[in-house]
């Protein structure tokens, strides 16, 4: 197998094929693997997997795990929400929540992948499924074939484009600083562990700690009509991130205008595929499904879709992967276009204007009626991607 992209999504997938005996080997078009300095979540059914790949005591010794998902609102930071993480989700789904420094869960997944079979500046120009295996070149004009071929190289995917055609990313209408502060330089806001989310109109402001609580996270999501730069990120100037978020709660503030420099990313994703599969060549992670990261699940999607393509694959052996690669596609499919159309309407949640609806949205949310409590996340981090019927 073939696995082209070697980002979360890719070094995942190829443990995941290792593991149960699939001969897999992750090109990369860099020349060393890396990450963008900010944090991400890892969710229960994320770790779950990350966990069967021999990666708990990675996780462990930098990951943070958040008490509670704590909702607040923009200018008072009264609380709208706030749903037990840690205990709770772990008694519950059986594998930990981590809040993570990037390049730490990086870390642990490339210490993991036998360096004979990490390829690293291998850019794919060309591939040619011919029937029975799939030829692919490289721009280091290494040729190679592969039973299969599985596109993970993310959200401009050349795979996508060479087997279902050209299509561009949509621009989300949300460009997000980011940035990272060390705690100590916070410690007089006694910041508690918890993912604080805080809503208000046009905007939200998510912050939590990473890397052994030393540095605090955080991404400030805005509101805008057009994106013009060539580029999807570029320098923020920090004194226009405190600009946008004018009037808002002092500690929303204080944490933005702790930050020396910070970036600001355009958020661009792309609408739910018809299909993954064709022949011997599928997609993974964000190259099929990239979506906003409002539900936080965009990499652990892409983690799941590895654990269940290497099911599928154990079942039928690699010579038979066209079937085993529409399975996979069938079962994985229907829940990450359920998982985007979820991430979209966060937007509109999330950024209601101050008013009635907005309210409305405050009430429920009081009433306990919520989208985070365990039973209502149950089928997202209760889901165990690696449990295919008939798979050993
Ligand atoms: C602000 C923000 C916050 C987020 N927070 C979370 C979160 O908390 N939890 C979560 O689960 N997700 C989160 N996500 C989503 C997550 O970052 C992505 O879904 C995930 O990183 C996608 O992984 P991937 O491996 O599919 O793609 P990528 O990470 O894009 O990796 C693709 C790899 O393919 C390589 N590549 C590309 N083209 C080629 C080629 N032609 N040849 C060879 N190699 C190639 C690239 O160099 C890269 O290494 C967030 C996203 C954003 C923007």
């Amino acid at each position: 197998m073939a696995v082209i992209g070697g980002g979360i999504g890719g070094l995942a997938a190829a443990l995941s094929l290792l593991r149960v005996g699939v001969d897999a080997h992750v090109y990369e078009q860099a020349r060393a693997l890396s990450e963008v300095g900010a944090g991400i979540q890892m969710s229960p059914n994320a770790t779950r997997i990350l966990c069967r790949l021999g990666l708990a005591d990675a996780l462990a010794s930098t990951g943070v795990k958040p008490l509670a998902f704590h909702q607040r609102r923009w200018d008072d930071g009264r609380t709208l929400l706030r749903a037990p993480v840690a205990e709770v989700m772990e008694a519950a789904f059986g594998s930990p929540y981590y809040q993570m420094h990037r390049a730490d869960l990086l870390d642990a997944l490339s210490s993991a992948m036998p360096a004979e079979r990490l390829h690293l500046g291998h850019r794919l120009k060309a591939l040619a499924d011919g029937g029975d295996r799939v030829e692919v070149e490289f721009e280091n004009r290494v040729r190679i074939s592969a039973d299969a071929l599985i596109g993970a190289d993310g959200i401009h995917s050349a795979v996508r484009r060479v087997v279902f055609g050209p299509e561009s990313p949509r621009f989300t209408g949300c460009v997000a600083y980011r940035g990272l502060v060390p705690a100590e330089q916070l410690a007089r806001l006694d910041l508690e562990v918890a993912v604080q989310i805080w809503m208000g109109p046009g905007k939200h402001f998510v912050h939590y700690y990473v890397q052994a609580k030393r540095l605090v996270n955080f991404v400030a999501v805005i509101e805008r009509d057009t994106w013009t730069r060539e580029s999807w990120t570029d320098r923020g100037e920090v004194i226009d991130a405190l600009a946008a978020f004018e009037g808002w709660h002092p500690q929303v503030r204080d944490i933005l205008g702790a930050v020396s420099e910070t970036f600001i990313w355009a958020l661009f994703d792309r609408q739910p595929m018809a299909r993954w599969t064709q022949g011997r060549v599928t997609l993974l992670g964000d190259s099929c499904h990239a979506m906003l990261p409002f539900m936080a699940q965009g990499a652990a999607q892409a983690i799941e879709d590895g654990a269940t393509l290497a099911a599928c694959l154990s079942q039928v052996g690699a010579e038979h992967a066209p079937e085993a690669l529409r399975r996979y596609e069938a079962l994985r499919l229907p829940r990450t276009s359920r998982i985007q159309g979820l991430a979209e309407a966060n937007k509109t949640r999330f950024h209601l204007p101050d008013g009635p609806v907005q309210q409305a949205r405050d009430a429920e949310m009081a009433r306990g009626a919520t989208d985070f409590s365990a039973p209502a996340v149950a089928w997202i981090y209760g889901h165990d991607a690696g449990l295919v019927e008939g798979a050993s």
